[in-house]
């Protein structure tokens, strides 16, 4: 039996990211992979049109970006160049206006100054409040719980932003949060269409967090896309991890991980069983590791209790474009955007996310749309665009709030009529748009979890991202670290703290609880 130092489980980010550091630290490491390629759901192919990059799954990563995990990987060296549209995000409203959000931080507020008096200085206080911050609240958000170094330093700079009166803010609701601060529609319509990007209902603490967050990080990083498409960012994780020795295999599944004595020992796949000496670190859903991948007796009680309780995050259609001409919107912005969102107001984007969470399947979905070629002209011919939209469903859809036609069972023929129901919003915004399409693919909950086995259900976060399950409550109440309770067993998946997007954190920490384990058996013989 070949045995490694450390055997990860699943190429996603986190799988790359860990096993990168474990090479680094000198481990032998190997990463076994189900899907035929790396990357997990960073990656972009050809299947849409021949001429067109689409990115299979995510798309912008202002918090790969930001994340300093990543950014001490220099991954710049290993062939990663990122992109930026024009404009980062844009909002088309029903009268042909739109909100805007630049990198520039005083173009942005004199775009909201002109539209509400007021709205352009309330803007950029936000923008001084997250330079004072914004640093030591993405290191504690990334970091291992409790993040200790980073809560003292953003204690030592609340006075600074406002003190409680901050704290407040970043508790309050995102679909409040606009109009606290905010007088016109624009800015709120932003914050409140960051919030969006994770499953957080808008009227919830939490949502008002991320919107801020995401907001701020466009100014500061961007919304960046990798050069060539995504499948560029997961390409430079590999060379990075061959360049120190690592090995990949890829259409392997992993079916078993085998503990002895309370350690995990091996992983088994259909065709071999492979040894490991000091860890495992698992990049799969939780579901899969403790009701999948180990026996049952394997799972310490505590955590099977707890996962009893776990929740996934709503399921996904994704329908990408491949367009022979740009979008015509009715009125383009003067500034391109390459994130753009489509919702009548925050009240229908609340709305339709509430619906969700009710088991409804949204009449009018809220749509997170990219325009990849307006952010990285590489994807397809001059003057085409590569666009896609994506939008939530109910994991377990109860009815249709719309037309009644779709039953949520999300085979070929509901997926068809959703992404009818999705184009429909696009249209509205750009008259012509069915015109311009080459061809479409629609990616639903069954494609996507075809695709990659950690998106259960078409859950694009690892589990929910709502307060119940953050911190130490993820994955299950506990520590909120990688440790599993199975001795050298780690979740590095975007099910553990801090959960889904691409920023590499969860497999970092597991990578740094794997090698903490090591240095204290090295020290005490026989623990762990
Ligand atoms: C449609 C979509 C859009 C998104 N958009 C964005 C975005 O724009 N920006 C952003 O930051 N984030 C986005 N996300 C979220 C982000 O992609 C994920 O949070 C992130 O990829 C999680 O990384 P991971 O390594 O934990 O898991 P994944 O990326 O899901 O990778 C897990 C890997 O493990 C493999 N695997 C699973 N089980 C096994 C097994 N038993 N044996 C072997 N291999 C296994 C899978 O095949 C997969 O390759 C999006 C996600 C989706 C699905």
């Amino acid at each position: 039996m070949t045995t490694y130092d450390a055997v990860v489980v699943g190429a996603g980010p986190n799988g790359l990211v860990a096993a990168n550091h474990l090479a680094d630290a000198g481990w032998s490491v190997l990463v076994v992979e189900a899907q035929p390629e790396p990357g997990g759901a960073v990656r972009s192919d050809r299947e849409v049109a021949p001429d067109f990059v689409h990115d299979t799954f995510s798309a912008f990563y202002p918090l790969g970006a930001a994340s300093p995990v990543l950014r001490r990987l220099e991954l710049e060296q290993f062939g990663l160049t990122w992109r930026h549209a024009p404009a980062v995000l844009g909002h088309p409203f029903p009268d042909g206006s739109w909100a805007l959000q630049e990198r520039d931080r005083e173009a942005t507020a004199a775009r909201m100054e002109a539209a509400h008096t007021g709205d352009g200085d309330a803007w950029l206080a936000r923008c001084r409040e997250w330079d004072s911050i914004g640093d030591h609240l993405v290191g504690a958000l990334l970091s291992p719980f409790p993040p200790v170094r980073h809560a003292l330093g953003a204690a030592t700079r609340l006075r600074s932003v406002g003190g409680l009166d901050f704290v407040k803010m970043l508790l309050t609701p995102a679909a409040e949060l606009g109009p606290a601060y905010f007088g016109g529609v624009g800015p709120r319509v932003l914050l409140a269409g960051n919030a969006g990007h994770a499953d957080i209902p808008l009227n919830a603490s939490g949502s008002g967090l991320l919107g801020y967050l995401l907001t701020m990080l466009g100014h500061t990083v961007g919304f960046p896309v990798p050069e060539g498409g995504a499948g560029r960012l997961s390409d430079a994780l590999v060379q990075r991890l061959r360049s120190l020795g690592g090995e990949i295999s890829c259409s392997e599944p992993v079916t078993g991980i085998e503990v002895r004595d309370g350690r995990a020992v091996a992983v088994r796949t259909p065709s071999r069983s492979i040894g490991v000496r000091h860890g495992v670190l698992a990049d799969v859903n939780a579901q899969h590791l403790y009701s999948g991948l180990l026996a049952e007796g394997d799972v310490p009680s505590r955590v099977r209790r707890g996962m009893r309780s776990f929740q996934m995050d709503p399921g996904t259609v994704k329908v990408d474009w491949a367009l022979d001409g740009p979008v015509p919107w009715e009125s383009p912005p003067d500034v391109a955007p390459g994130t753009v969102h489509i919702s009548d107001s925050v009240e229908q984007m609340t709305e339709a996310l509430s619906q969700v969470s009710a088991g409804g399947i949204p009449a009018h979905p809220f749509l997170l749309t990219g325009q990849m070629t307006t952010a990285d002209p590489t994807r397809s011919p001059v003057g085409t665009e590569s666009m896609w939209a994506y939008t939530h469903v109910p994991q377990r859809a109860t009815h249709d709030v719309g037309d009644g036609g779709v039953r949520g069972t999300w085979d070929r023929d509901d997926c068809e009529r959703f992404a009818d129901r999705m184009q429909a919003r696009l249209e509205e915004r750009a008259p012509g748009f069915a015109s311009r399409i080459i061809n479409r693919r629609i990616l639903g909950p069954r494609e996507l979890e075809a695709r990659n086995a950690n998106l259960v259900g078409g859950a694009v976060g690892g589990g929910t991202s709502q307060l119940h399950q953050q911190l130490v409550f993820r994955p299950v109440p506990g520590l909120g670290r990688a440790e599993t309770g199975v001795g050298g067993l780690y979740l590095a998946s975007a099910s553990a703290h801090p959960g889904g997007a691409v920023h590499g954190a969860c497999g970092m920490n597991a990578a740094r609880a794997a090698l903490a384990r090591r240095r204290v058996r090295r020290v005490v013989p026989g623990r762990g």
